[in-house]
């Protein structure tokens, strides 16, 4: 899932800073699950900037809802009339999300509440870790299913840098060598010969770096 946390306060508190009727925007789907911006979380943000604004005094007025996604078009259709209604709407969800509202609700002004961050996993509650970077062009069936685009700090697709001490990465030992971690997996599933396997030149336009992606199913098309 997509991996977000909310912006400190203070910088929500400044990028509303002249806004008197704002609507909080939450969304059910990824960021609610990694508890950044869900029912619970809109509401403890709403009466966070409302206590703040009183402080300073300046009240505003603040309505909360969240939708089932942001990041769908029949979802975000009662928002092209809703949101006229306010000075600007502060989103909760992903990046794509805000993205998604900028593009289909011209009337609209919209702010994001979150640093959209990363694919990642919940390791344990309150933790995530990244394990893919959307790269557009799968390598996992020769690294034993664990990704060293995304986890290697230098995302080395041939092998270890060298560097690595203790199993530990040299860039940021709080995280495993994820090559050693290929190394001793490949090797436990007696697939060690894919280690002597040399990757070509890896080809980053699927990966976003031949700008903006963008994917059409004809099959799925209206
Ligand atoms: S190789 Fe690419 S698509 Fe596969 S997990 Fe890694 S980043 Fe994601
Ligand atoms: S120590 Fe391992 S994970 Fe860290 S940069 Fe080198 S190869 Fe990548």
């Amino acid at each position: 899932m997509i991996i977000a946390e909310r912006k400190p306060l203070k910088e929500i508190l400044e990028m509303i800073s002249g806004v008197e009727k704002l609507l909080i925007l939450g969304c059910r789907g990824c960021v609610a699950v990694c508890s950044a911006g869900g029912d619970k979380e809109v509401a403890i943000l709403a009466s966070a900037l409302r206590l703040g604004r009183k402080k300073a005094g300046k009240p505003i007025e603040i309505h909360e809802d969240t939708y089932i996604r942001q990041c769908d078009p029949e979802y975000l259709e009662p928002l092209k009339e809703e949101g006229k209604k306010y000075d600007a709407v502060l989103s909760m969800a992903c990046g794509v999300g805000v993205n998604f509202i900028a593009e289909c609700c011209p009337g609209v002004r919209v702010m994001p509440a979150l640093n959209t961050s990363f694919y990642g996993a919940n390791l344990s509650s309150g933790e995530w870790a990244e394990m893919c970077a959307g790269c557009g062009a799968c390598i996992l069936h020769l690294t034993g299913g664990l990704c060293p685009v995304a986890r290697c700090a230098k995302h080395l697709s041939n092998g270890p840098c060298g560097g690595s001490v203790g199993g530990r990465c040299e860039v940021d030992p709080s995280v495993p060598c994820i090559w050693q971690k290929i190394y001793e997996r490949l090797t436990s599933l007696k697939q060690d010969q894919l280690l002597r396997k040399i990757m070509p030149m890896r080809d980053w336009r699927p990966a976003g770096h031949g700008g903006p992606r963008h994917r059409i199913r004809e099959d799925l098309l209206p």
